[in-house]
């Protein structure tokens, strides 16, 4: 039995087809981790979806009620780059209600994780990039709103830029976004995170790491969270389709292993989700993602002192 529960739901997979993004991966995480004995079917809880108060927390009423009736605009379905359909939505509600389920299991547990979700590039008033809800920010307001924690890192590994976490925490002092990307790679309009780091093209392991440990120094130091919000992108990877670094399987498990690392010397529970990821072989998104699972399961089940 894990330290954790693993929060999933079969209707994540957004039945989208042929797609570039391969929704269907959420499900085939699932399988690997069973199948290879990372995790029993008893470690996985299903979420309920989001309640729309939660999600009106963090978007616009407009944007809500387009998605929900089905009637958006010709120029927001192409700036959201995924076909519309009831399926859809109710995957972006199930995804904001596990990351919230994931972030109450972390509270409670000193560790969680969505196999679904990290959608950041999701706006208070219009999705792009494939994200129509911002999981992520969702969870964090409902979780200040009922007045659990104040401060949280959000700290965002995915190759492409967080610009939807960016523009919604603009201006809160409370919450800290820290996103480590490609520079010369989509959103080409890059909202200010609290903290920023661009990467060239082809960047490898050393430097990756190197950089992230050095940011994830100051973005602990400087956040103090509660709560480190982990989206952990799988794209960085040297073989994906949407990415342009080069870093490798070995050097994605140490970048997790980094991040959580971080978290747990600033005794703050971490969630992941796991956000893009559209490897060559969609088995090596599933394998990176499984890893991510694997290493916060090892970092939650060591004594507090085993990271020090
Ligand atoms: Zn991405």
């Amino acid at each position: 039995m894990l330290p954790f529960k693993i929060v999933y739901h079969d209707r994540y997979d957004l039945n989208l087809g042929s797609h570039i993004f391969p929704a269907q991966k959420y499900r085939l995480v699932r399988q690997r981790l069973l199948a290879t004995g990372a995790a029993a079917e008893d470690d996985f809880l299903a979420p309920c979806p989001a309640r729309d108060e939660d999600v009106l927390l963090v978007h616009e009423a407009g944007w809500v009620k387009r998605l929900r009736t089905g009637t958006l605009g010709y120029l927001e379905l192409l700036k959201l780059e995924l076909p519309y359909s009831r399926q859809m939505v109710e995957g972006f509600w199930l995804a904001a209600g596990g990351t919230l389920l994931a972030s109450q299991l972390a509270l409670a547990h000193g560790a969680g994780v969505n196999l679904g979700g990290g959608f950041h590039h999701a706006f208070a008033g219009h999705g792009e990039g494939f994200c129509a809800i911002h999981d992520v920010a969702v969870a964090v307001r409902v979780l200040q709103r009922e007045g659990r924690l104040r401060r949280v890192l959000i700290v965002d590994c995915d190759v492409h830029q967080g610009n939807g976490t960016a523009a919604i925490f603009t201006g809160d002092e409370d919450v800290f976004t820290f996103s480590i990307h490609q520079r010369d790679n989509y959103p080409y309009e890059k909202p200010h995170s609290r903290l920023d780091v661009n990467l060239e093209d082809g960047t490898g392991d050393e430097e990756y790491l190197r950089k992230l440990d050095e940011a994830m120094a100051r973005a602990v130091d400087l956040s103090r969270p509660e709560l480190v919000q982990y989206v952990a992108g799988a794209d960085p990877y040297e073989r994906d389709q949407l990415g342009g670094l080069n870093v490798t399987l070995a050097g994605l498990r140490a970048r997790d292993r980094l991040v959580m690392q971080w978290a747990r010397r600033a005794a703050a529970p971490a969630v992941v989700t796991l956000a893009g990821g559209y490897a060559e072989d969609t088995a090596d998104t599933v394998a990176i993602h499984c890893a991510t699972v694997e290493e916060l399961v090892e970092i939650a089940s060591m004594p507090a002192s085993g990271t020090k």
